[in-house]
Formats: structure tokens, sequence, C-alpha cells
């Protein structure tokens, strides 16, 4: 399994920097400011309002609908 704890890191977005991409929480879908957390989960990089939606989104969302569920930077995935 994966280790407990964070292994992400906060990532501050350049206020002069226009992001085509819309940015919102993977968990909660809040959209993001300037600050995000960034975690690899699953193989995925996903981009949290909080570091708190990380252990969430592990606990909950990955068991109901699986890395490869539909988000905001959700990437294509291959079934195993
Ligand atoms: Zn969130």
């Amino acid at each position: 399994m994966t280790t407990k704890g964070h292994e992400g890191s906060w990532v501050t977005i350049d206020v002069g920097y226009v992001d085509p991409q819309r940015r919102s929480c993977a968990l909660c879908g809040r959209p993001l400011a300037r600050r995000i957390w960034r975690e690899n989960v699953e193989g995925h990089m996903r981009e949290f309002c909080e570091p708190a939606h990380v252990a969430l989104y592990r606990d909950y969302w990955l068991p109901l609908y699986g890395a490869g569920a539909a988000t905001a930077s959700s990437e294509p995935r291959l079934p195993t």
C-alpha cells in the first residue's frame, strides 16, 4: 500500500501567469487559489486545496471511484 503521510508539496502559482486550465481541488472541486497542494496519488499528480483533502481523496474517493475517475485534471489511464 501507499505510505501514509504527506509526500506532496505546496506549489505557489505565479500571479502573473494565466493558467489556461481551470484548476480545482481533485476532491472537493473548489477552485484553487495561488497556493495549491500537489501530491502524487496512485501515480497521478493531483492538486488539492489543502493536504487534508489528500487523505480524504485516498480514503473515500479512490475506493469508490478509483484513480481513473474523471476529475478536472484526469489523465488517460489504461485498464488493468
Ligand atoms: Zn479540496
